[in-house]
């Protein structure tokens, strides 16, 4: 096994780590894409955390952003006041947005904008007198959030199954997802896989889906445009968000778009629907909104929602204490602007291309990887038992999260997830480093990442 030269040069500040699989180090601080610990071992951080981090860590501008504000007001609470940092983080927004996506809430998560989100579409179909229309649409391999609406709509089995029997009803279609179309596609073709009639077979689920239950009962369907945890940085296929928007214009359906983990320039463009040329009706985002360094999520909407809601009940009908909080705001504005003014999202489509093409050479040829897919800064690679075959490994061997504590203790940061197959079968390991990574921190990154899988493979099939 070879052992790379930033795997050599980690091992130093690794040196000592006596920590066990299942114990957590204690994070001491951060400094761009690395972390130290209180003992002093060092991690670069591949995956920006859960994809939050874009700017790296202790950003001084950042953080004096946050303390300007901080010693003028911390909250001003939004039935008594509007405040500089939320008028301008909104107008910021709904620049980045484009179009007719102007109309926003702040909140504090990405469940609590799901939840937000979802919301929204009920209340405007309510308003326009369609209050038959009650159902949400979603899809398998999908994660919207902890909440209870977030996680009645999520199709991550590890992560709603304790719940299940006490959620709202769920209605949910297949992953859209090129490497594993659905048994269906895959029945009709014969096997072989064409990325523009998976796109149109999983969008015809959804015409079948709204048929089924009835048009005048579905309020809305709602995807992650590059879906994250649950499936592995799965971008749709080529035409899918097209035929999804006209179906939706169609049914009177309103298309939401969870953008909480792949926009805010994560994957190259501010909206992560942008690449496809789609506008959506209503958008939630959040991880890269103020990148980690206060909590902080949106929902938006489109113009032609506001009029209907605002006329009937005189505002959005939801809400909560911390809505738009003057300091997360702040934040907000502060770390748009750097993402702004440093021209990162264009960095993060151009390097991106780099970080495909370091993880392609490392990575593409080896027998037990069978698909490394993403956009942007946002790649994951699928480990495989059986690259013909596309057979996971037995999830009882916990592939990924073997890498994910062997990339840990080699002094790398990444994302590791299970289930992606079929709720408990699957392995992946998702790299969304922050968007400030230089090509030489990517290349830290996939070195690491590649001795680390070689590590585990020994360790499961000697
Ligand atoms: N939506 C998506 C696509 C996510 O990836 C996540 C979190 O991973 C959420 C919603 C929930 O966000 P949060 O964990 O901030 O509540």
């Amino acid at each position: 096994m070879s052992t790379g030269p930033n795997l050599a040069k980690n091992a130093a500040a690794q040196q000592g780590a006596d920590w066990q699989p299942g114990e957590l180090p204690k994070v001491d601080y951060g400094e761009g894409c690395y972390v130290f610990d209180t003992k002093g071992r060092r991690y670069i951080d591949g995956s920006s955390g859960p994809a939050v981090y874009s700017l790296g860590h202790a950003n001084t501008e950042v953080n004096e952003a946050i303390k300007r504000q901080l010693d003028r007001i911390a909250h001003g609470y939004r039935y008594t006041f509007t405040s500089d940092p939320l008028e301008e983080l909104t107008a910021m927004v709904a620049a980045s947005c484009g179009g007719g996506l102007a109309n926003m809430t702040f909140v504090s998560s990405g469940s609590e904008a799901v939840e937000s989100c979802l919301k929204i579409a009920l209340q405007y179909q309510t308003s326009i007198g369609q209050k038959s229309r009650r159902l949400i649409i979603s899809r398998e391999r999908s994660w919207h959030g902890n909440t209870m609406g977030a996680t009645s709509i999520s199709g991550f089995y590890a992560r709603r199954e304790a719940f299940e029997g006490a959620m709202m009803p769920s209605n949910f279609l297949s992953p859209a997802n090129v490497y594993r179309p659905p048994a269906g596609y895959l029945a009709q073709s014969g096997g072989k896989i064409d990325p523009v009639a998976v796109g149109a077979y999983c969008a015809q689920e959804l015409e079948n889906k709204i048929l089924e239950l009835g048009a005048d009962k579905v309020a809305a369907f709602i995807f992650e445009p590059v879906v994250g945890a649950a499936g592995g940085c799965v971008p749709a296929p080529p035409g899918y968000a097209r035929r999804v928007r006209e179906i939706c214009d169609k049914y009177g359906v309103l298309m939401i778009a969870d953008e909480v983990m792949c926009g805010a320039g994560r994957t190259g463009t501010w909206r992560a629907l942008e690449h496809d040329g789609v506008e959506p009706d209503i958008i939630s985002v959040a991880k890269g909104l103020a990148a980690g360094y206060v909590p902080l999520g949106v929902a938006i909407y489109h113009s032609r929602l506001k009029a209907p809601m605002f006329e009937k009940y005189g505002g959005l009908l939801t809400g909560h204490t911390f809505t738009g909080h003057t300091l997360a705001c702040a934040a907000g504005v502060a770390v748009q602007k750097i993402i702004q003014r440093d021209h990162l999202v264009a960095k993060v489509r151009e390097d991106g291309l780099y970080l495909e093409r370091q993880l392609r050479a490392a990575l593409a040829d080896h027998p037990h990887v069978g698909d490394i897919r993403g956009r942007g800064f946002f790649w994951a690679i699928e480990i495989v038992q059986d690259r013909t075959a596309k057979a996971a490994f037995d999830p009882k061997l916990a592939v990924y999260q073997r890498l994910r504590d062997t990339c840990f203790r080699n002094g790398l940061i990444c994302y590791p997830v299970g289930g992606n197959v079929d709720g408990l079968a699957g392995d992946i390991a998702i790299i969304s480093p922050p968007f400030i990574a230089t090509r030489g921190e990517i290349d830290e990154i996939v070195d690491i990442l590649k001795t680390s899988l070689n590590q585990v493979l020994k360790e499961i099939a000697p």
